[in-house]
Protein backbone atom coordinates (compact mmCIF):
# COMPACT_ATOMS: atom_id res chain seq x y z
CA UNK A 1 0.00 0.00 0.00
CA UNK A 2 1.34 3.47 -1.22
CA UNK A 3 -0.72 5.97 0.43
CA UNK A 4 -2.85 5.04 3.59
CA UNK A 5 -6.22 7.75 4.63
CA UNK A 6 -7.23 7.15 7.82
CA UNK A 7 -10.39 8.09 9.64
CA UNK A 8 -9.82 11.68 8.24
CA UNK A 9 -12.25 14.47 9.37
CA UNK A 10 -11.64 18.33 7.65
CA UNK A 11 -13.68 21.05 9.04
CA UNK A 12 -13.92 24.78 9.00
CA UNK A 13 -12.61 26.33 12.02
CA UNK A 14 -13.73 29.97 11.18
CA UNK A 15 -17.61 28.47 12.03
CA UNK A 16 -19.10 27.56 15.18
CA UNK A 17 -19.87 24.66 16.01
CA UNK A 18 -17.13 24.34 13.75
CA UNK A 19 -18.56 23.24 9.93
CA UNK A 20 -17.58 19.94 8.96
CA UNK A 21 -17.02 18.92 5.45
CA UNK A 22 -15.25 15.69 5.67
CA UNK A 23 -15.98 12.64 8.22
CA UNK A 24 -13.78 9.75 8.97
CA UNK A 25 -12.88 9.09 5.96
CA UNK A 26 -10.46 6.42 5.28
CA UNK A 27 -9.12 4.57 1.59
CA UNK A 28 -5.68 3.18 0.30
CA UNK A 29 -4.03 3.53 -2.89
CA UNK A 30 -1.76 1.03 -3.93
CA UNK A 31 1.14 0.98 -6.00
CA UNK A 32 -0.08 1.51 -9.61
CA UNK A 33 -3.22 2.24 -9.71
CA UNK A 34 -5.37 4.87 -10.62
CA UNK A 35 -7.73 5.27 -7.79
CA UNK A 36 -11.06 7.30 -8.74
CA UNK A 37 -13.09 9.43 -6.58
CA UNK A 38 -16.83 10.52 -7.69
CA UNK A 39 -19.33 11.99 -6.48
CA UNK A 40 -21.56 15.27 -7.02
CA UNK A 41 -20.56 18.95 -6.68
CA UNK A 42 -19.51 19.85 -3.03
CA UNK A 43 -19.30 16.42 -2.02
CA UNK A 44 -15.75 17.04 -0.41
CA UNK A 45 -13.33 15.38 -2.86
CA UNK A 46 -11.25 18.90 -3.62
CA UNK A 47 -10.62 19.33 0.54
CA UNK A 48 -9.58 15.98 0.40
CA UNK A 49 -7.35 16.22 -2.16
CA UNK A 50 -6.15 19.43 -0.67
CA UNK A 51 -5.65 17.82 2.55
CA UNK A 52 -3.60 14.95 1.02
CA UNK A 53 -1.34 17.60 -0.29
CA UNK A 54 -1.35 20.36 2.89
CA UNK A 55 -2.50 22.77 0.61
CA UNK A 56 -5.97 23.77 2.01
CA UNK A 57 -7.11 27.33 2.96
CA UNK A 58 -5.71 28.43 6.34
CA UNK A 59 -9.36 28.32 8.25
CA UNK A 60 -9.43 24.72 7.54
CA UNK A 61 -8.67 21.59 10.01
CA UNK A 62 -8.06 17.85 9.91
CA UNK A 63 -9.60 17.80 12.88
CA UNK A 64 -8.68 13.62 13.28
CA UNK A 65 -6.43 10.97 11.44
CA UNK A 66 -3.63 10.14 9.44
CA UNK A 67 -2.09 10.21 6.31
CA UNK A 68 0.16 8.05 5.23
CA UNK A 69 2.70 8.06 2.52
CA UNK A 70 4.83 4.60 2.71
CA UNK A 71 4.43 5.17 6.30
CA UNK A 72 5.48 8.63 7.15
CA UNK A 73 2.58 10.15 8.37
CA UNK A 74 2.24 13.98 6.36
CA UNK A 75 0.39 15.21 9.35
CA UNK A 76 2.79 15.27 11.46
CA UNK A 77 5.86 15.90 9.34
CA UNK A 78 7.72 19.44 9.52
CA UNK A 79 7.79 21.89 7.42
CA UNK A 80 11.33 20.83 6.26
CA UNK A 81 10.00 17.56 5.70
CA UNK A 82 7.12 18.43 3.87
CA UNK A 83 8.39 20.68 1.62
CA UNK A 84 10.56 17.84 -0.03
CA UNK A 85 7.70 15.23 0.15
CA UNK A 86 5.00 17.61 -1.59
CA UNK A 87 5.48 18.42 -5.60
CA UNK A 88 8.56 15.61 -5.75
CA UNK A 89 6.68 12.49 -3.90
CA UNK A 90 3.34 13.64 -4.61
CA UNK A 91 1.88 15.99 -6.93
CA UNK A 92 -1.59 17.49 -8.28
CA UNK A 93 -3.42 18.50 -10.95
CA UNK A 94 -5.86 20.99 -11.18
CA UNK A 95 -9.11 21.62 -13.42
CA UNK A 96 -8.15 25.14 -14.38
CA UNK A 97 -4.89 24.95 -15.92
CA UNK A 98 -4.64 28.83 -16.27
CA UNK A 99 -4.96 30.16 -12.55
CA UNK A 100 -2.35 27.05 -11.37
CA UNK A 101 0.10 28.59 -13.92
CA UNK A 102 1.73 31.81 -13.65
CA UNK A 103 0.61 34.26 -16.64
CA UNK A 104 3.85 36.32 -16.82
CA UNK A 105 6.44 33.43 -16.48
CA UNK A 106 7.63 31.38 -19.92
CA UNK A 107 6.18 27.79 -19.64
CA UNK A 108 9.75 26.28 -19.75
CA UNK A 109 11.19 28.43 -16.81
CA UNK A 110 7.80 27.27 -14.84
CA UNK A 111 8.26 23.27 -15.52
CA UNK A 112 12.43 23.51 -14.40
CA UNK A 113 11.54 25.50 -11.65
CA UNK A 114 10.16 22.33 -10.33
CA UNK A 115 13.25 20.64 -10.75
CA UNK A 116 15.49 23.95 -9.12
CA UNK A 117 13.71 23.23 -6.32
CA UNK A 118 13.63 19.58 -6.00
CA UNK A 119 16.58 18.54 -7.77
CA UNK A 120 20.46 19.89 -7.71
CA UNK A 121 20.59 19.58 -11.63
CA UNK A 122 22.81 22.64 -13.38
CA UNK A 123 20.17 25.03 -15.55
CA UNK A 124 21.53 23.02 -18.44
CA UNK A 125 20.40 19.83 -17.39
CA UNK A 126 16.90 21.49 -15.81
CA UNK A 127 16.46 22.95 -18.97
CA UNK A 128 17.34 19.49 -21.00
CA UNK A 129 14.65 17.76 -19.03
CA UNK A 130 12.20 20.16 -19.51
CA UNK A 131 12.15 19.89 -23.10
CA UNK A 132 12.13 15.82 -22.48
CA UNK A 133 9.06 16.44 -20.35
CA UNK A 134 7.27 18.43 -22.63
CA UNK A 135 7.88 16.25 -25.42
CA UNK A 136 6.26 13.43 -22.94
CA UNK A 137 3.28 15.08 -22.55
CA UNK A 138 2.89 15.38 -26.47
CA UNK A 139 3.71 18.72 -26.86
CA UNK A 140 5.57 18.34 -29.85
CA UNK A 141 7.37 21.62 -30.39
CA UNK A 142 9.26 21.73 -27.00
CA UNK A 143 11.91 24.25 -28.04
CA UNK A 144 9.34 26.74 -29.49
CA UNK A 145 7.48 26.28 -26.34
CA UNK A 146 9.91 26.60 -23.82
CA UNK A 147 9.47 30.66 -24.50
CA UNK A 148 6.12 30.74 -24.50
CA UNK A 149 3.52 32.12 -22.18
CA UNK A 150 0.48 30.13 -20.50
CA UNK A 151 -2.19 32.40 -22.64
CA UNK A 152 -0.20 31.81 -25.93
CA UNK A 153 -1.16 28.10 -25.15
CA UNK A 154 -5.02 26.08 -25.77
CA UNK A 155 -6.65 24.86 -22.46
CA UNK A 156 -5.74 21.18 -23.70
CA UNK A 157 -1.89 22.27 -23.95
CA UNK A 158 -1.70 24.06 -20.97
CA UNK A 159 -3.21 21.30 -18.82
CA UNK A 160 -0.15 19.14 -20.61
CA UNK A 161 1.96 21.37 -18.92
CA UNK A 162 0.62 20.94 -15.65
CA UNK A 163 0.91 17.16 -16.11
CA UNK A 164 4.75 17.94 -17.02
CA UNK A 165 5.05 19.91 -14.56
CA UNK A 166 3.97 17.84 -11.76
CA UNK A 167 5.44 14.57 -13.37
CA UNK A 168 8.85 15.61 -13.69
CA UNK A 169 9.96 15.20 -10.42
CA UNK A 170 8.90 11.04 -10.91
CA UNK A 171 6.48 11.43 -7.91
CA UNK A 172 4.83 8.33 -6.31
CA UNK A 173 1.54 9.72 -6.38
CA UNK A 174 -0.59 12.05 -8.75
CA UNK A 175 -3.84 13.57 -7.73
CA UNK A 176 -5.96 14.98 -10.85
CA UNK A 177 -8.96 17.12 -9.46
CA UNK A 178 -11.32 17.35 -12.67
CA UNK A 179 -8.61 17.33 -14.81
CA UNK A 180 -10.73 17.44 -17.73
CA UNK A 181 -13.65 19.15 -16.88
CA UNK A 182 -13.12 22.47 -18.18
CA UNK A 183 -11.46 21.25 -21.44
CA UNK A 184 -13.46 20.85 -24.67
CA UNK A 185 -15.39 17.37 -24.93
CA UNK A 186 -12.87 16.61 -27.89
CA UNK A 187 -9.86 17.04 -26.09
CA UNK A 188 -11.03 15.61 -22.79
CA UNK A 189 -10.16 11.79 -24.03
CA UNK A 190 -6.75 13.00 -25.03
CA UNK A 191 -5.93 14.11 -21.27
CA UNK A 192 -7.44 11.15 -20.02
CA UNK A 193 -5.03 8.71 -21.98
CA UNK A 194 -2.21 10.99 -21.42
CA UNK A 195 -2.77 9.98 -17.75
CA UNK A 196 -3.14 6.50 -18.44
CA UNK A 197 -0.23 6.43 -20.48
CA UNK A 198 1.56 8.07 -17.35
CA UNK A 199 0.29 5.58 -15.33
CA UNK A 200 1.44 2.44 -18.15
CA UNK A 201 4.69 3.81 -18.57
CA UNK A 202 5.99 6.01 -15.22
CA UNK A 203 3.93 3.52 -12.72
CA UNK A 204 2.74 6.47 -10.98
CA UNK A 205 -0.25 6.11 -9.22
CA UNK A 206 -3.22 7.91 -9.86
CA UNK A 207 -5.98 9.39 -7.57
CA UNK A 208 -8.39 10.25 -10.42
CA UNK A 209 -11.17 12.94 -9.14
CA UNK A 210 -14.45 13.47 -10.97
CA UNK A 211 -17.96 14.03 -10.65
CA UNK A 212 -18.43 11.93 -13.46
CA UNK A 213 -18.84 8.39 -12.86
CA UNK A 214 -18.46 7.60 -16.85
CA UNK A 215 -14.85 9.03 -16.33
CA UNK A 216 -14.38 6.72 -13.48
CA UNK A 217 -15.38 3.76 -15.83
CA UNK A 218 -13.30 4.56 -18.08
CA UNK A 219 -10.02 5.09 -16.18
CA UNK A 220 -10.00 3.43 -13.14
CA UNK A 221 -10.63 -0.43 -11.71
CA UNK A 222 -11.48 0.95 -8.25
CA UNK A 223 -13.46 4.13 -7.12
CA UNK A 224 -14.64 5.33 -3.38
CA UNK A 225 -18.05 7.19 -3.97
CA UNK A 226 -18.27 10.35 -1.86
CA UNK A 227 -21.74 11.81 -0.59
CA UNK A 228 -22.01 14.97 1.69
CA UNK A 229 -18.51 14.41 3.41
CA UNK A 230 -18.52 11.01 3.29
CA UNK A 231 -17.83 7.85 1.53
CA UNK A 232 -20.75 6.49 0.61
CA UNK A 233 -19.75 3.23 -1.44
CA UNK A 234 -16.48 2.03 -2.36
CA UNK A 235 -14.96 -1.00 -4.74
CA UNK A 236 -14.73 -1.98 -8.20
CA UNK A 237 -15.91 0.38 -10.62
CA UNK A 238 -17.97 -2.45 -12.64
CA UNK A 239 -19.37 -4.25 -9.56
CA UNK A 240 -21.00 -0.39 -8.69
CA UNK A 241 -22.47 0.12 -11.33
CA UNK A 242 -24.09 -3.63 -11.77
CA UNK A 243 -25.40 -3.14 -8.32
CA UNK A 244 -24.88 -0.09 -6.62
CA UNK A 245 -25.96 -0.14 -2.94
CA UNK A 246 -27.10 3.87 -2.70
CA UNK A 247 -29.39 5.69 -4.36
CA UNK A 248 -27.31 8.33 -4.43
CA UNK A 249 -24.52 6.46 -6.51
CA UNK A 250 -27.69 5.27 -9.07
CA UNK A 251 -28.23 8.43 -9.66
CA UNK A 252 -24.57 8.85 -10.81
CA UNK A 253 -25.07 6.21 -12.85
CA UNK A 254 -27.78 7.40 -14.58
CA UNK A 255 -25.96 10.82 -15.53
CA UNK A 256 -23.48 8.52 -17.55
CA UNK A 257 -24.07 10.39 -20.78
P1 LIG B 1 -16.10 19.02 -4.37
O1 LIG B 1 -14.67 19.13 -4.77
O2 LIG B 1 -16.55 17.61 -4.16
O3 LIG B 1 -17.01 19.74 -5.32
P2 LIG B 1 -15.28 20.60 -2.09
O4 LIG B 1 -14.30 19.69 -1.44
O5 LIG B 1 -14.74 21.72 -2.89
O6 LIG B 1 -16.31 19.72 -2.95
O7 LIG B 1 -16.24 21.24 -0.98
C1 LIG B 1 -16.78 20.49 0.08
C2 LIG B 1 -17.63 21.36 0.95
O8 LIG B 1 -16.83 22.33 1.62
C3 LIG B 1 -18.70 22.12 0.18
O9 LIG B 1 -19.94 21.88 0.80
C4 LIG B 1 -18.29 23.56 0.30
O10 LIG B 1 -19.43 24.37 0.41
C5 LIG B 1 -17.48 23.57 1.58
N1 LIG B 1 -16.47 24.65 1.59
C6 LIG B 1 -15.51 24.88 0.65
N2 LIG B 1 -14.74 25.94 0.99
C7 LIG B 1 -15.25 26.42 2.17
C8 LIG B 1 -14.90 27.50 3.08
N3 LIG B 1 -13.86 28.32 2.78
N4 LIG B 1 -15.64 27.66 4.20
C9 LIG B 1 -16.64 26.82 4.48
N5 LIG B 1 -17.02 25.79 3.69
C10 LIG B 1 -16.34 25.58 2.55
MG1 LIG C 1 -13.83 19.96 -6.47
Amino acid sequence: MLLDVNNVSIGFADTKPMQMVVNNISFQVDQGEILGIVGESGSGKSMTALSIMGLHKDTARITSGEIRVEGNNLLSMSENQKRSYLGKEIAMVFQEPMTSLNPVMKIGDQVSEMLAIHTRLSRKEQKEKTLEALFEVGLNNPEELYNKYPHELSGGMRQRVMIAMAMICKPKILIADEPTTALDVSVQAQILALLKKMNKEHGVSIILISHDLGVIRTMCERTIVMSQGKIVEQGLVEDIFRNPKQEYTKKLIDAVP
